[in-house]
């Protein structure tokens, strides 16, 4: 600490006056009036009913009282015609006036509620870049300006990231619980502690002779980096779920050529999603489908037919099939049922996740069971047990499939389905609900749902234990360091320091108009 002199004063340290002197002033800046003002058409691809044009920055007043002769009460929606360069009128429209510092972005916010044809959305946005100090927006802008004025953390910016991307209920409510400070708050609330901490251990290297400055700071601080050391590591052994909800659970469909893997995506897809044909080898590359299961998130992959080939372009296909399959959550291994020499699970990529077995086109051992039993009947002969002594499934293994099933382990599901017909479709789609529920559960409260996250929170659980080895002790200096560093990690995690570089990076997948 530089300036002992105000903790003297002050007794005990004010932790508001330390912030930026210890942990570096925050990367956020004040609304800044030099700076373009910025517009774009924030709702979906027109037409539509109402698009949402938004104006942001220092001249949106300016740009509603050219649009509409005036600038509305803020915060009141109110009709307006709005023209454009040459006084026509272009259109009728809502309009709202968000003065800043109260808006979304901090700055002066101006919203256009408009009818949603592309020709009046054209000559909104030619009529706004004709006024000066007025540019189009770029991808995420206008939520970066909100991160830079202070009104979201980076980690709600990345929870409204995903709150737009959310395909699933499961999805939803995690972004929405990121959105609004799950994480973030539980870093500041981190943070404000570690701060409490080095602010105990800067006084005992600062004050270490004076007489009325309590002379163990240490240990308390040793207290509360032990307990920030359990919660940190507590928040991070989750299992990746927060992750995986994000993602979805990813099952990937593999197996022989032709034994109808599109097919059976198709119908789980409900739609046409990948190429069915009734060629081997077509399935040239990876199709993804993303499904809802009960409100938790699917991600469908069908892999191209693995085998051996020459041919150049399925190699390359069978060699990502192979890795995508081995890195998935769940295997459906389909074989065709009807086929008595293929090719087993051998093939797949070791170490392989869990592997579930799919006989399909079960519809072609029943047509050839239905001939047999009527050639049987035909010749006199009495093969009931075929009927009604032994389940569908043993005759299925006992004829056509002993080879690879012998490779599956008991453990296994296997399932008897036929991808044309649908039969065996709900039995299987219910186990696979019920995959995806005990896979992700826990996983909307878990707080770590990217990679960022985990890694600047193993940052700081690596720095704390730094802190609290036993070789530290009487090493204020180095216990000060270790727990700076931890603090400038949680401050990464937020935005507050250090956070160009990544800033690029969040921000690049976000929309134009967000
Ligand atoms: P993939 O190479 O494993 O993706 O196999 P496809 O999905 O392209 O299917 C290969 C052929 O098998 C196509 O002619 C499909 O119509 C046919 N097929 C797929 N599933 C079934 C099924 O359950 N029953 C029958 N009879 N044919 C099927």
């Amino acid at each position: 600490m530089n300036d002992g002199c105000f903790a003297r004063a002050n007794w005990p340290i004010s932790l508001t006056d330390l912030t930026p002197a210890l942990l570096g002033a925050s990367v956020r800046a004040m609304a800044d009036p030099m700076r373009e003002t910025i517009f774009a058409l924030s709702s979906g691809r027109p037409p539509a009913a109402i698009a949402v044009v938004r104006v942001s920055g220092a001249r949106a007043a300016e740009a509603l009282k050219v649009l509409t002769g005036k600038v509305p009460e803020a915060r009141k929606a109110a009709l307006a015609q709005v023209r454009g360069h040459d006084g026509q009128v272009i259109d009728q429209a809502l309009v709202l006036w968000f003065p800043g510092p109260h808006s979304e972005t901090g700055e002066d916010v101006a919203e256009l509620q408009l009818h949603g044809g592309r020709a009046v959305i054209a000559a909104v946005l030619t009529a706004l870049s004709r006024i000066e100090g007025l540019r189009p927006a770029e991808a995420g802008e206008f939520t970066r300006r909100a991160f830079e004025n202070g009104k979201l953390d980076l980690t709600a910016v990345e929870g409204l990231a995903d709150l737009v991307m959310a395909e699933t209920e499961g999805q939803r409510r995690q972004a929405f619980r990121q959105m609004t400070g799950a994480l973030g708050n539980r870093a500041e609330s981190w943070r404000t502690q570690l701060i409490q901490a080095l602010a105990l251990v800067e006084a005992r290297i600062d004050f270490s002779d004076e007489a009325d400055v309590p002379q163990d700071l240490v240990t308390p601080a040793l207290q509360i980096a032990r307990t920030l050391e359990g919660e940190i590591a507590s928040a991070l052994a989750d299992g990746g779920r927060g992750e995986r909800l994000r993602e979805g659970l990813v099952v990937a469909i593999a197996g022989p050529p032709n034994a109808g893997k599109s097919t059976l995506l198709n119908r789980i897809a409900k739609r046409e999603a990948a190429i069915v044909s009734p060629y081997a080898g077509t399935t040239r590359d990876v199709i993804e489908v993303h499904l809802d299961l009960g409100g938790l998130p699917v991600t469908l992959l069908d892999t191209a037919g693995i085998r051996e080939t020459d041919d150049p372009v399925e190699r390359e296909g069978v060699m990502r099939a192979r890795a995508r399959a081995a890195s998935a959550d769940l295997v459906l291994w389909v074989v065709d049922a009807s086929d008595p020499v293929r090719p087993g699970k051998a093939e797949m990529a070791s170490p392989s996740p869990p592997t579930w077995l799919v006989r399909n086109k079960i519809d072609v051992i029943q047509m050839v069971r239905e001939r047999n039993e009527s050639t049987e009947h035909k010749n006199g002969r009495n093969e009931s047990s075929l009927r009604t002594n032994k389940p569908f499934k043993s005759i299925v293994n006992r004829g056509l499939t002993g080879k690879t099933e012998l490779e599956f382990n008991l453990n296994e599901s296997v399932f008897n389905v036929s991808a044309v017909t649908g039969e065996g479709f709900d039995g299987l789609l219910v186990q696979l609900a019920q995959h995806a529920e005990s896979f992700l559960a826990g996983a909307e409260s878990a707080l770590v749902t990217r990679e960022r996250h985990r890694r600047a929170l193993e940052d700081t659980l690596a720095a704390l234990r730094r802190a609290l080895a036993r070789d530290l002790a009487g090493r204020e200096d180095l216990l000060a360091e270790e727990l700076r560093i931890a603090g400038r990690a949680l401050g990464r995690l937020t935005g507050r320091v250090d956070v160009e570089d990544v800033l690029d990076v969040i921000f690049r997948d976000f929309c134009i108009g967000k």
